[in-house]
């Protein structure tokens, strides 16, 4: 394996993109409104909703996973809302609950430790709340949370609806919505699906509609009942990102060529071929056992290497990075992606340089 001749990114999100993205990224302009981009937009909604585990329409979104985050809160809280937080995306949920005006609880877990469904269940029985965010995946600490367990404790508080962020998980694994129960299950286009930065999708549950329909502030944007009228008709609300769209049709071709289940396998097999370069070379997880991310490693840098010296030599000899740590961790872990297009050559060339460049 040879080094690319651009810097590539092994950071989880945005990640590299392949030249048949591009190519397709750059299909000639159509209308908006034309028969081409609602036949586009048909084309590609049944594998969406495939991915998406849902009967439910699948959502197109001009702007990255924090429109859609910040949607779902105007849409859906009309008294109070649990933000489970356990790593900076989390963490900014909360915040950004409270700049939209709404009444909002914090449930707290250290950075690296999972959010437990016993402890969602005790902040819900206390009442007063109509909806829950929860990160699967929370991309700062690779801590990937309970969501099974979780979206069945949430189910039994009737009114209570479950928004769920899967913006570094979606397409790595089964995340089946309408199983789970899930009423908000949305994702982002630089991550897993390696694709640009600059889009989202999202679904919606019949009880999440109900709600967004009493819903006095919800805005035009991010109107969840906008979207569901226009997506009736295979459209968008305004005018969307054409070029993603194209874009993600590609990759929809990718992934089902390769095979949904291979896919997520082929994840699982990497993020492992991560875990025991890590445990060879004495390192130690950041998150905690059993609650690990299969998309990304967060590496505790327990051996206090000089992180930044690293990714230098790492960028100036092999065109390539890894991610020096996120917010408060940066420098006391690292963090490895193995989204998108990685295969096991690839993921073990990284590696290879890695070692290669580790400062003694
Ligand atoms: C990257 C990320 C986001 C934010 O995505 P933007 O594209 O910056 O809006 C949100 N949640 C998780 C879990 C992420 O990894």
């Amino acid at each position: 394996m040879t080094p690319t001749d651009h810097v590539k990114l092994f950071i989880p999100g945005p990640v590299e993109i392949s030249e048949k993205t591009f190519q397709a990224f750059r299909t000639p302009m159509i209308g908006h409104r034309s028969g081409d981009f609602k036949k586009l937009y048909a084309e590609i909604h049944p594998r969406l909703q495939t991915l998406f585990g849902t009967r439910q329409p699948v959502f197109i979104s001009t702007s990255s996973a924090w429109g859609v985050m910040e949607g779902a809160i105007r849409n859906i809280v009309a008294r109070k809302v649990l933000n489970c937080m356990n790593g900076a995306f989390s963490d900014k949920w909360f915040d950004v609950s409270k700049r939209c005006g709404k009444e909002a609880e914090a449930l707290q877990a250290e950075w690296s430790q999972p959010i437990l469904p016993g402890q969602v269940d005790a902040a819900l029985a206390k009442g007063g709340f109509d909806a829950v965010t929860l990160i699967h995946n929370e991309t700062s600490t690779g801590v990937k949370n309970p969501l099974k367990e979780i979206a069945a404790v949430v189910k039994k508080y009737p009114g209570v609806l479950l928004i769920v962020d899967t913006v570094s998980s979606f397409s790595t694994e089964a995340i089946p919505m309408d199983e789970l129960g899930i009423d908000v299950l949305l994702t982002g286009s630089q991550k897993a699906l390696a694709l640009p930065p600059g889009m989202a999708l999202f679904s919606v549950s019949e009880a999440a509609f109900e709600r967004a329909a009493t819903m006095k502030d919800r805005g035009y944007y991010f109107d969840f009942i906008e979207f569901k009228k226009n997506q009736a008709d295979d459209m968008t609300p305004s005018t969307p990102v054409i070029s993603h769209i194209y874009a993600l049709r590609s990759k929809l071709d990718d992934i089902f060529t390769e095979g949904v289940e291979a896919r997520y396998a082929r994840h699982a097999k990497l993020n492992g071929i991560v875990h025991e370069w890590a445990k060879k070379n004495g390192f130690e997880f950041f998150a905690a056992e059993g609650y690990r991310s299969v998309s990304l490693t967060c590496v505790k840098n327990n051996q206090d290497v000089d992180v930044a010296a690293w990714i230098k030599a790492l960028r100036e000899k092999y065109r390539c990075v890894i991610d020096g740590g996120y917010g408060k961790i940066k420098g006391k872990t690292f963090r490895i992606s193995n989204m998108g297009d990685e295969t096991e050559a690839t993921i073990t060339a990284l590696l290879g340089w890695l070692d290669d460049t580790l400062p003694s």
